[in-house]
């Protein structure tokens, strides 16, 4: 397969991969809605970060993604913005639907981290968060999912356990088109492989997954071949 690599001098990013997007330049450019401009105002995004103007117009084309970048870098409204377009051109959440949206990351502080960012923008497009981790009661956690959500951040071994809860009745991935691995080689370090598959075997073949890192080691590779489809790779900085 022809691969397109060039490297965009002034924030040294590099893109691989066909036909990716031009990067954006300022919030205006990926559509934002008027809303989300107001709280990207209030919060002083100002701008978008370096991996944001590769990483928001790449994804939002609809393409699967694999962004790396240092930590600090914003990664998460990198995947966040992305993803509340693509859950408001859906049909909204019927009855017992599960969650359109999953994003998947290493640890209970990280999952509590993408909540509160998700939460900034999500009451105002009238979209819910459930946040699923380990390490605490599971039952409050069903009965917030049992009320229905578009979007579950959780760490993979509690959302397995979510999947098993009850036979199955908590939640299903029937719906879900949009699929975050954030953090994946932090993921990937501490052994969560096994459970990140079994969670991406549970999500119907032609959804958007997007794989976000801080490092991207070639024994990573294998990973995202299986679940990402002709990926675009944009790295800023220095590949480590
Ligand atoms: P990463 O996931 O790459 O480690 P985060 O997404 O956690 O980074 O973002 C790091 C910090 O940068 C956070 O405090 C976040 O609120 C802030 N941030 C993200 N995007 C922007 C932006 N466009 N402008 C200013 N600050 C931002
Ligand atoms: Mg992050």
């Amino acid at each position: 397969e022809e691969v397109v690599a060039y490297r965009l001098s002034m924030d040294g990013i590099v893109v691989k991969g066909k036909d990716c997007p031009r990067p954006i330049k300022n919030w205006a450019q990926c559509g934002v809605t008027k809303k989300e401009m107001t709280i990207l105002k209030k919060h002083d995004y100002m701008k978008p970060t370096a991996i944001q103007t590769q990483a928001i117009p790449a994804i939002m084309s609809g393409r699967d993604v694999i962004g790396i970048a240092k930590t600090g870098s914003g990664k998460t409204l990198a995947f966040l913005l992305p993803m509340f377009r693509h859950i408001l051109d859906q049909p909204p959440l019927g009855e017992k639907d599960g969650p359109i949206a999953v994003i998947c990351t290493p640890t209970r502080e990280l999952a509590l981290q993408i909540t509160k960012e998700a939460k900034k923008f999500a009451k105002s497009v009238d979209l819910n968060v459930v946040c699923v981790y380990g390490g605490t009661g599971i039952s409050e956690q069903i009965a917030e999912l049992k009320r229905g959500t578009e979007i579950i951040v959780c760490t993979p071994g509690r959302m397995i356990d979510m999947l098993a809860a009850n036979n199955g009745n908590v939640t299903n991935l029937k719906r879900v088109t949009y699929l975050v691995l954030d953090e994946a080689d932090r993921m990937f370090d501490m052994g969560f492989e096994p459970q990140v598959m079994l969670i991406v075997d549970n999500i119907r073949p032609d959804r958007q997954t997007v794989l976000f890192s801080a490092t991207f080691p070639r024994q990573m590779e294998a990973l995202a071949r299986r679940v990402l489809v002709k990926p675009i790779e944009i790295q800023v900085g220095g590949r480590s």
